[in-house]
């Protein structure tokens, strides 16, 4: 069920109806809004007993979602949901693209601050690297861990960049959460249910992704399961669903995008990197993922991809995600969207001076 609050509803009175909520034993989920705030009412089995919710002061109306999912429905919250990140223009469904950019893995310091040098130069606001692995075989490398989120951490710090990075159990839960600014759940745990429950207890924002066969509602139901727990902040991911074809590693299926929007609030960016497993295809639909409509993209970018230690092959050169983003800043205006400036970072400036010996501004065109 869902409580619209009228448009001149004080914040005394939104307490008192989640209070009341509480009290009757269901949980409130207050999601303001441009022209008023709306409560979701989640841990009914049944239908809600509104009780005297109805006369309650403030109260415009009860409406009974009968969708599956609630919190992340538009029905919930009309307008799309912005995930902005201190200190920075970074955002998530905002005009601006958010651009996630560097390795598979963090394979080790050298790599991780080469990669990282060129994409942000390029113009990435996140940096994403995997410090746990989830592989097809044991025998893969399985990620530094602990040292691998360190390493990114000095990646925010030295070029400010924010960090997504993939926790893959509850166990890794709680150091992601620590050093990450986004918590990854990966395709293959978009239907662990238990790391769902923990990505909502989470107090970071959730880049969720696609599982390889999951439906729309499937994907929604996921966000769902991190939303009823409390974080709001979640950002779904196109990344390839598997299909019989066999010239990509997997479909990427643009036309989520759309029929997300459609549905949810929820920002959606496009991984064409899984999305077709082959270097020579990212470029493409990442144009088309970016003309579709999506928040933003992350590209996996490697400065030795044929030495990489897990996806080179999908892999971008450093030069070839360069001018993939110059055709970004040229089709997001189309759409009404922008590649915001990189940020004037100080130390960033020091950084990269020092290591190249020149006191030059950074350009994200140079
Ligand atoms: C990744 O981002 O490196 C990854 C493992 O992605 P997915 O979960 O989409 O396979
Ligand atoms: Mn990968």
């Amino acid at each position: 069920m869902l409580v619209v609050m009228k448009a001149q509803a004080t914040e005394e009175q939104i307490s008192a109806v989640c209070r009341k909520i509480e009290e009757l034993g269901y949980r409130a989920h207050s999601m303001p809004g441009a022209q008023r705030t709306a409560i979701g009412v989640t841990g009914n089995r049944g239908e809600v007993e509104p009780g005297t919710l109805d006369e309650m002061p403030g109260v415009q109306e009860l409406i009974r979602v009968s969708k599956p999912y609630k919190l992340v429905s538009r029905d919930v919250k009309a307008e799309n949901t912005v995930i902005t990140f201190s200190g920075t223009d970074a955002a998530f469904g905002g005009p601006g693209l958010a651009i996630i950019a560097g390795p598979c893995a963090i394979e080790n310091r050298e790599q991780t601050m080469a990669v990282a040098e060129q994409v942000f130069r390029a113009g990435a606001q996140f940096f994403r690297g995997g410090a746990y692995k989830p592989r097809t075989s044991p025998y893969s490398f399985q990620g530094l861990g602990e040292l691998g989120l360190q390493i990114m951490a000095e990646v925010r710090d030295k070029f400010g960049m924010k960090i997504v990075t993939e926790a893959i159990d509850n166990e890794s839960m709680d150091l992601v959460e620590k050093y990450a600014d986004v918590i990854q759940i990966g395709a293959r745990n978009m239907q662990n249910f238990s790391l769902l429950k923990r990505a909502g207890r989470a107090r970071k924002p959730v880049l969720l992704k696609r599982g390889m066969s999951a439906t729309l509602e499937e994907f929604l139901m996921a966000a769902e399961y991190v939303m009823s727990e409390g974080n709001y902040k979640v950002i779904l991911c196109e990344r390839g669903v598997r299909t019989f074809a066999d010239h990509t590693r997997n479909t990427l299926d643009l036309s989520i995008v759309p029929a997300v929007q459609r549905l949810s609030h929820l920002p959606i960016v496009v991984d064409p990197s899984h999305g077709t497993g082959k270097r020579n295809k990212v470029t493409p639909l990442s144009r088309a993922a970016i003309a579709v409509g999506a928040d933003g993209l992350i590209v996996e970018v490697h400065h030795e991809p044929d030495r990489a230690m897990s996806d080179g092959i999908q892999s971008l050169y450093p030069e070839q995600f360069d001018a993939l983003m110059k055709q970004v800043r040229q089709i997001a205006p189309v759409v009404g969207r922008m590649v915001p400036a990189i940020g004037n970072y100080p130390r960033a400036s020091e950084a990269l001076s020092a290591q190249s010996g020149v006191r030059s501004a950074i350009s994200p065109l140079a």
